[in-house]
C-alpha cells in the first residue's frame, strides 16, 4: 500500500478508490441499507463495513494531509471529505434510533470541513449532502420538511463556524494590505512631489526585471524615507530649540497654485489637512517673490497661517522659502509661529534660514540617491545580460544570446544580428520581431542598405538612433517600415574592422537614447569578441578533424564516423556501404610532374569526391593518395552507382601543363553491411581485396567484393 501511494498512478488510483467506496457508501445510506430499526441484517452489516471503511481510509488521507502530502490530482483533492462524508451520514442513520444527539456528527464533520477545506473541496460536499437528503427523502427515509431542516441546520453550523474562524484573520489581513498600499501610495506622492520620479528620463528603470534580478523600479524608497525621516528630524528641532508653537513644511504643488502640508511638529491640534491655496495669508508675500516673512507681535485674531482652523493664539509668525537646485525658485516654504509676541531675534531667523537650506540640500541628496538607485538598476541588468552572452557557448548559441540581450536591455522590438561574409557583402544570421520574416538568411552585397554603410564607415547609424527618411536597411529593398526607432552597431573590438553589425529596431519614437545606446555599444563589442572566439574555436575543431591538403575528414575522423555509422545500421537493422579508392599510378605521376603537382591532382580528385557524396554521408582521406568513402544507408547497388560517378569523376579532370593535358584515373573497391562483414576490420579489408581487384583488372574501374565471390551459392559471407 506504502508503494502505491508512494507512485502518481498509485496515488490516484487511490484516490478513485475511495472515491468509489465513497459513492457506494452515499448509495447505501439513500437505498436504506444504514437505517437502523430494523433486524441487523446482511446489507446493513456491509453498509456497518463500508462506513468503517471509508472512515478508515478517510482518516488515513486526513493524516497524510496533516503532513503536507496528498493524493494527487483533483481527484485526491475531494476523495477525503467525501468519504468522510460518506461514513458520518452511515454513522448518523444508524445510530439515530439509539441517541437523539446522532446528528451531532454530520453537524460536527460540516463544521470541521467549513473551517478546513477550500471553498471547491467544500462545494462537493455540499453537493453530496444535498443528494444524500434528497435521496433520503425521496425514498421516505426522511420526510422533507426533516430533510429541509438538517440542511438548515449544517448550513448555519458550517457558516457560523467559518465566519468565526475566519472572520478575525480575513480582517487582519485585509487591514494590513490596506495600511501598505496606503503607504505605498503616499511614499509614491511623496516622491513625485520631491521629483523622485523620473517620469521624464526613459531609463532602464522601466524595463522588466531581468529574471535573476529584483529590478529597482523608477521610485526609490529608500530616497523617499530618508527625505520623510530628515524633514521630520529638522522639524523637531526647531520646534523644541525656538520653542515653536509650529514648525511645517508647506510644499509647492507643480500647478504652483496650492501648497501642501510635508512635514508638521506642532502642539495644536486643531490643523487642517489641506492643500492650501497659495496666496491665502502669509503664503501671498511669496507669490511677491518675498525671500522671507517675519511677523510680529500679531494681534490675537491673526489668521494669515493656513494651516490652522481656528483664528488666534499666534503671537509671531516667520516663513522662508526652501530654495531649489539652482537657488532661483522654491520647492516650498518653512512656516513656523510661536505665542510668544516679541519679535524674531537674528540668531532665530538665522537657524531657521538655515533649517531651510538644510532641507534643500536634503532633496538634493535624496535626488542623487535615487539615481544612483536608477543606475544600480542599470548595472545589474546590464551585467546579468551581459553574463548571458559570456556564458553563450558556440557561434549560434552567442548569437541567440545577443539578440535576447538587445532585446531586453534596450526594449528593442526587432533586433537581428549581420555577419560580413567572405566576399564583402554580408548575411543576416538571424533576425527576430515583426519584418525579420524572409530577412533571416538573406545574403546581401557590401554598402547595401544602412547596414552596409555602417559597416563601411566602421561606425553606429543613424545618429541619435533616430530614423530620417526611408533609406532601406537590409540591401536595397529592406526598408523595415514602422520603426522610428533604429541603430545599427558594426560588431568590431577596437579598430579592427567589423565582424558583423547588430540592427535593432523599436516602435517607440526616441527609444534609443544615450543610456541604451551606449549599453549597445557594450553588446556589440562583447559580442564581436565572442563571435571571434567561437570562429577560432570552430577553425581548431576543423583543423583537428580534417585533412589539411584536401579539406576532407581526416583519418581519425574517419574511424569515428565508420564506428557511429555501423552501429547506427546494426541497430536499425539498415545497411551501409564503404568505398576505397587510389588513384592509379600516381608514383608516376609524382615523379613525372613533381610533388606540387600531386598535391593538385590530389585537391582535385578530393573535391571530385565531396561532390558526389550525399549529406550523410563521408568522404575522408585515408591516407597519401588513398581516399574512403562511408555511405549511410547504402546498399551494394547505391554503392556501385557512387563509385562509378567517382570513377568518371575523376577520369573526366584535366590538368594542363605546359601545353599539354594530363589526365589521372582512379581504382575503387566495396564493401557492404551487413552482407560483406559485420565488423569494421573485416569491411575495410574486404574492400582493400576488392580494390586490389581492380587494380589487377586494369584500374579504372570499381569493383565490390561481392564479385569477387566463387559462384557458389552456399558459399557464405565471414
Ligand atoms: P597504383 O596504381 O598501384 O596505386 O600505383 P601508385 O603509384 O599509385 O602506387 P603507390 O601507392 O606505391 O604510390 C603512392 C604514391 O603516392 C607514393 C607517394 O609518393 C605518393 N604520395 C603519398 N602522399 C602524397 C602527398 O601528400 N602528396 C603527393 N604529391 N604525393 C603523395
Ligand atoms: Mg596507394
Ligand atoms: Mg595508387
Amino acid at each position: 500500500m506504502k508503494e502505491a501511494v508512494e507512485t502518481d498512478t498509485g496515488g490516484a488510483a487511490l484516490a478513485w478508490g475511495l472515491l468509489a467506496l465513497a459513492a457506494g457508501g452515499a448509495a447505501a445510506v439513500v437505498l436504506g441499507w444504514a437505517e437502523a430499526g430494523r433486524a441487523p441484517d446482511r446489507p446493513q452489516v456491509i453498509a456497518g463495513l463500508a462506513a468503517l471503511a471509508a472512515a478508515a481510509l478517510a482518516a488515513w488521507d486526513a493524516v497524510r494531509r496533516v503532513r503536507g502530502r496528498r493524493l494527487p490530482g483533483r481527484a485526491g483533492e475531494v476523495a477525503g471529505p467525501l468519504a468522510w462524508t460518506t461514513a458520518a451520514w452511515i454513522l448518523w442513520r444508524l445510530l439515530a434510533p439509539l441517541s437523539p444527539h446522532a446528528f451531532l456528527v454530520p453537524a460536527g464533520l460540516a463544521a470541521w470541513l467549513a473551517v478546513t477545506a477550500p471553498p471547491a473541496v467544500l462545494g462537493c460536499v455540499a453537493a453530496e449532502v444535498l443528494l444524500l437528503e434528497g435521496g433520503l427523502a425521496w425514498h421516505g427515509l426522511l420526510t422533507p420538511a426533516g430533510a429541509a431542516a438538517d440542511l438548515a441546520a449544517l448550513v448555519a453550523a458550517a457558516l457560523a463556524l467559518r465566519l468565526f474562524v475566519r472572520g478575525e484573520a480575513f480582517r487582519r489581513r485585509l487591514r494590513a494590505r490596506l495600511r501598505s498600499a496606503r503607504a505605498r501610495r503616499d511614499a509614491l506622492a511623496h516622491a513625485r512631489e520631491l521629483g523622485l520620479v523620473e517620469d521624464a528620463v526613459a531609463g532602464i528603470g522601466e524595463l522588466p526585471p531581468l529574471d535573476a534580478l529584483d529590478g529597482a523600479g523608477p521610485v526609490s524608497l529608500p530616497a523617499v524615507h530618508v527625505v520623510g525621516e530628515s524633514f521630520r528630524l529638522q522639524l523637531d528641532l526647531v520646534h523644541r530649540a525656538l520653542s515653536l508653537t509650529t514648525a511645517a513644511i508647506l510644499w509647492l504643488d507643480p500647478d504652483k497654485e496650492t501648497t501642501r502640508l510635508r512635514g508638521l511638529a506642532s502642539s495644536r491640534s486643531d490643523i487642517l489637512p489641506g492643500p492650501y491655496p497659495l496666496g491665502a495669508g502669509i503664503t501671498g508675500l511669496f507669490l511677491k517673490g518675498r525671500q522671507e516673512v517675519a511677523l510680529a507681535p500679531l494681534r490675537g485674531d491673526f489668521s494669515g497661517l493656513p494651516y490652522y482652523r481656528n483664528r488666534g493664539g499666534v503671537g509671531a509668525a516667520f516663513a522662508v522659502r526652501i530654495p531649489d537646485e539652482a537657488g532661483r525658485a522654491a520647492f516650498g516654504i518653512l512656516c513656523v509661529d510661536r505665542a510668544a509676541e516679541h519679535a524674531w531675534t537674528e540668531t532665530e531667523t538665522g537657524v531657521l534660514r538655515l533649517a531651510a537650506r538644510k532641507l534643500a540640500v536634503e532633496i538634493r541628496l535624496a535626488r542623487m540617491l535615487q539615481r544612483m538607485d536608477r543606475e544600480r538598476g542599470i548595472t545589474e541588468r546590464l551585467c546579468a545580460g551581459l553574463r548571458e552572452l559570456n556564458g553563450a557557448l558556440g557561434a549560434e548559441a552567442v548569437l541567440d544570446a545577443a539578440l535576447k540581450s538587445a532585446k531586453v536591455l534596450v526594449q528593442a522590438d526587432f533586433a537581428a544580428v549581420c555577419l560580413v561574409e567572405p566576399d564583402g557583402g554580408y548575411r543576416v544570421a538571424r533576425a527576430v520581431g515583426p519584418g525579420a520574416e524572409g530577412i533571416e538568411g538573406r545574403a546581401f552585397a557590401a554598402r547595401e542598405g544602412l547596414v552596409g554603410q555602417a559597416l563601411r564607415i566602421n561606425r553606429s547609424l543613424p545618429v541619435g538612433g533616430v530614423r530620417r527618411g526611408r533609406a532601406p536597411v537590409f540591401g536595397d529593398r529592406h526598408g523595415l517600415p514602422g520603426y522610428p526607432s533604429l541603430r545599427v552597431i558594426p560588431l568590431r573590438h577596437d579598430d579592427d574592422a567589423p565582424v558583423g553589425a547588430l540592427a535593432v529596431a523599436a516602435r517607440r519614437p526616441g527609444a534609443f537614447h544615450r543610456v541604451r545606446r551606449e549599453i549597445l555599444e557594450l553588446i556589440a563589442a562583447q559580442m564581436a569578441v565572442k563571435i571571434d572566439q567561437a570562429r577560432a574555436h570552430e577553425e581548431i575543431r576543423r583543423m583537428a578533424t580534417s585533412d589539411g591538403l584536401t579539406g576532407l575528414a581526416n583519418h581519425r575522423t574517419f574511424q569515428h564516423a565508420f564506428d557511429m555509422m555501423l552501429a547506427r545500421a546494426g541497430r536499425r537493422g539498415g545497411k551501409m556501404a564503404l568505398i576505397l579508392c587510389d588513384i592509379d599510378h600516381f608514383k608516376r605521376v609524382n615523379d613525372t610532374y613533381g610533388h606540387p603537382f600531386g598535391d593538385r591532382v590530389l585537391r582535385e580528385v578530393a573535391g571530385v569526391l565531396r561532390g558526389a557524396v550525399r549529406k550523410v554521408d563521408l568522404a575522408a582521406r585515408y591516407g597519401g593518395e588513398e581516399f574512403a568513402v562511408l555511405l549511410e544507408d547504402a546498399d551494394l547497388g547505391g554503392a556501385r552507382r557512387l563509385a562509378e560517378r567517382i570513377r568518371t569523376g575523376v577520369a573526366r579532370l584535366r590538368f594542363p601543363l605546359e601545353g599539354r593535358e594530363v589526365r589521372v584515373s582512379i581504382s575503387l573497391g566495396i564493401a557492404v553491411f551487413p552482407e560483406d562483414g559485420h565488423d569494421k576490420g573485416v569491411l575495410v579489408e574486404r574492400a582493400d581485396q576488392a580494390l586490389y581487384q581492380a587494380k589487377a583488372g586494369g584500374r579504372n574501374r570499381a569493383v565490390a567484393w561481392d564479385d569477387l565471390r566463387i559462384p557458389n551459392p552456399g558459399a557464405a559471407p565471414g
